[in-house]
């Protein structure tokens, strides 16, 4: 039994649609693992969990003066429903936010090129804005070549307040702001709510040291048009020829196997994951995560969530082994997240593709631009860092984290301001 790269990439083309978290996609995606986990031989487990979700009834962005003309706009998902019956009002293209440019802002609609972070909201909100458009894309997309984005606000953004807010194309912004419109009316309904989403899991005892447990994550989810194939079918694949390759080769310590959900909607899967097993954490020694492997041009990528002894431990192995890649000691905006927060020791295992080869996160994260021999050969990689500490005589990584990882953790999850 070995890592073959074929099988892998097997498995992307029966995951080649689109999985977006709560929607249909994403449980068949369920489906397709727990399958898979049997056909290896093992006994598959489903944990549910509700995610958000949310229903635009309403999206509307019409220009009222001095001309009229309507523009195709998504709704936010999660920006209430103020809007519902239409507010007019006058328009403002911001250039920035920095106090001078919001002098003048209150009570009016304002334009904002690219996104909008949560900090940004916060200031809109107590600039007293009304609503806000935000541009999806680039100047020269077309509808034949991309989506309007469909965003949805997160919890950090609203902790404040909602504000109305709608997303369109970057061409229609253009020619919109050209136009200089003085007056527009925005019209914003939805649903808000939640439903189901999953993690599918499963385990291998460890022969020797039952107790010690090493986690493999990775999401199947993807987000909405995309049917995620480098991020994160690979992930998908690589942790289940992993659990292939250890259920022919039996480890001395614990595995476990989690494909997570709704990662894309803030690592919604991982976080309930450790929410919901605070016990079984005090076991676990290590958390391996795969997010985007497999571009044909590319580089190899470790991110260690840890020590930097793990750091040197992976660098002489990938040199010991004649692998050249990249590590380093960094977060990663991932499910090794929720267990970096509880201490656990994380590899996070990329390849990064090469510039102007790939997309993520839209239509075009596709098939065409993976290897399996790419997947293959890091996988082997992982498989041989894999093989050394699960079989170690005695755990080589201490479980600690260093200040440094720990500050950079609150950071991202909003524990800490600065
Ligand atoms: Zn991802």
């Amino acid at each position: 039994m070995d890592i073959c790269g074929k099988r892998m990439y097997d498995l992307l083309q029966k995951l080649n649609f689109e999985r977006l978290s709560t929607f249909e996609g994403e449980k068949k995606a369920a489906e397709i693992l727990t399958e898979e986990i049997r056909k290896i031989g093992l006994e598959p487990t489903i944990e549910t969990f509700k995610a958000p979700r949310y229903t635009i009834k309403t999206a509307k962005l019409e220009v009222t003066e001095p001309f009229y003309k309507e523009y195709e706009v998504s709704g936010y998902g999660f920006s209430g429903n103020d809007a519902a019956d239409g507010i007019e009002a006058e328009f403002v293209y911001l250039e920035e936010l920095e106090p001078m440019d919001l002098q003048d802002v209150k009570g009016k609609i304002v334009f904002i090129a690219n996104g909008l972070r949560p900090k940004d909201f916060k200031t809109l909100l107590d600039a007293g804005v009304r609503g806000a458009i935000s541009s999806s894309g680039m100047f020269y997309d077309t509808e034949e070549t991309a989506d309007l984005d469909q965003r949805m606000l997160r919890p950090m953004h609203i902790e404040h307040g909602k504000l109305p807010c709608v997303c369109m194309r970057m061409k229609d912004a253009l020619e919109m702001i050209a136009s200089k419109p003085q007056k527009v009316k925005l019209t914003l309904s939805q649903e808000e709510g939640e439903a189901d989403s999953q993690n599918v899991m499963t385990e291998i005892s460890g022969t020797e040291y039952p107790d010690e447990v090493i986690v493999y994550t990775a999401h199947y989810d993807s987000v909405i048009f995309s049917h995620g194939m480098y991020d994160n079918a690979t992930g998908t694949a690589t942790i289940l020829e992993l659990l292939r390759y250890y259920k022919a080769n039996p480890p001395k310590r614990t595995l476990r196997f989690i494909w997570c959900g709704s990662e894309e909607r803030g690592l919604l899967g991982s976080k309930f994951y450790v929410r919901e097993h605070e016990e079984d954490l005090k076991k676990i020694r290590l958390c391996i995560n795969v997010d985007m492997i497999g571009p044909l041009l590319g580089r190899d990528i470790a991110l260690v969530t840890g020590e930097e002894a793990l750091c040197n431990y992976i660098t002489y192995l990938y040199k010991e082994l004649g692998h050249p890649m990249n590590v380093l000691q960094e977060i990663c905006s991932s499910d090794s997240i929720p267990f970096a927060d509880k201490g656990i020791p994380c590899v996070n295992f990329l390849r990064k593709g090469a510039k102007n080869t790939y997309q993520i996160h839209c239509r075009h994260d596709v098939i065409d631009i993976l290897s399996a021999e790419a997947m293959e050969r890091t996988v082997r990689f992982i498989a041989a860092f894999s093989d050394r500490v699960i079989g170690a005589k005695f755990f080589p990584i201490e479980k600690t984290m260093p200040e440094i990882m720990v500050d950079k953790v609150n950071k991202y999850l909003r524990k800490t301001t600065n």
